[in-house]
């Protein structure tokens, strides 16, 4: 953490945080709102209150934080609160530039994998404010959060996907996924809530005018999920408990299409589609809130 006063007034704010534990039921409360997802943006909120702790983690950067600020404030939540973010990757559309003045000036604190610090100082992160984790280690905790991470393959750098644990429940959060695989499978496997990328209709993407190298790029198990190797994931992991909530994260704009994924469902997981949201571009979706008390396993 840089010192600063700003950063000083940052981390007090966050320390407050810490010690807040109104809303929190006996066993703690665990919310999660997608604040933005898709091609041009995106960015989620974590929060977890226990009756001694609390955490607010940003997932990924790719809102600018004034668009950050403005789509937490409509949460009743405050940035200041904030106590890192949490990097998938570092494409332009998971990590603003602004988050590197943020940084300095305040104090948060930019975590990421440490395969992803030349990418993390590349987008002008200042390297005193990031923190790197070992993304094949077993976990981490942050506060009363509890974080699994699991390697993805996606273009040359890879990303990280995370379970992240708590009393109160449980979340995962995958995108930009190359192709699923086992270790996926099994980390996400079990969540209370469920946020998973749902990128392209095949046949769309086929269809588009995109060149020859953009649409092998995506398709070719080092870019992203399509809408049926999503299903196929989720799928594979409904087994014992199904997720309570399911958010279908970066649906393209241009080889996508809301309704179309929610028929896709309707007829694939008919148990899943009632439980089913779809993140919006630039508009936030959410909060869910997870208790001990109100989850079903
Ligand atoms: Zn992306």
């Amino acid at each position: 953490m840089i010192p600063s006063v700003a950063g000083a007034l940052f981390a007090q704010a966050a320390s407050a945080a810490r010690n807040e534990t109104r809303g929190a039921t006996h066993g703690g409360t665990l919310e999660f709102a997608v604040l933005g997802s898709s091609s041009s943006g995106n960015g989620a909120v974590l929060r977890v209150i226990t009756p001694d702790a609390s955490r607010q983690i940003l997932i990924d950067g790719g809102l600018s934080p004034r668009a950050t600020r403005g789509a937490l404030a409509a949460l009743g939540l405050a940035l200041e609160d904030t106590n890192e973010i949490l990097f998938t990757h570092f494409d332009h559309d998971h990590a603003q530039a602004g988050w590197a003045r943020v940084a300095m000036m305040s104090g948060l604190q930019l975590r990421c994998s440490h395969r992803h610090l030349n990418a993390a100082l590349a987008r002008g992160y200042p390297l005193g404010a990031i923190e790197t984790f070992d993304p094949r280690s077993t976990g981490f905790d942050l506060g009363p959060v509890r974080v699994i991470p699991c390697e993805n393959a996606h273009d040359d750098g890879g990303t990280v996907a995370f379970r992240f644990e708590s009393v109160a429940g449980t979340l995962g959060f995958a995108t930009d996924l190359g192709r699923a695989h086992e270790g996926l499978i099994n980390l996400l496997r079990g969540v209370h809530l469920l946020a998973i990328e749902s990128n392209y209709d095949r046949a769309m993407q086929l269809a588009s005018n995109r060149p020859t190298f953009l649409k092998d790029r995506i398709m070719g198990g080092r870019g992203h999920l399509s809408n049926d190797e999503c299903i196929e994931v989720v799928r594979a992991l409904m087994w014992p408990d199904s997720p309570e909530q399911v958010v279908l994260l970066h649906l393209s704009r241009e080889c996508n299409c809301p309704h179309l994924v929610r028929q896709l469902w309707i007829s694939d997981l008919p148990t899943l589609a009632p439980k089913l949201t779809i993140a919006l571009a630039r508009q936030s979706v959410g909060p869910w809130r997870i208790t001990a008390e109100n989850r079903r396993f």
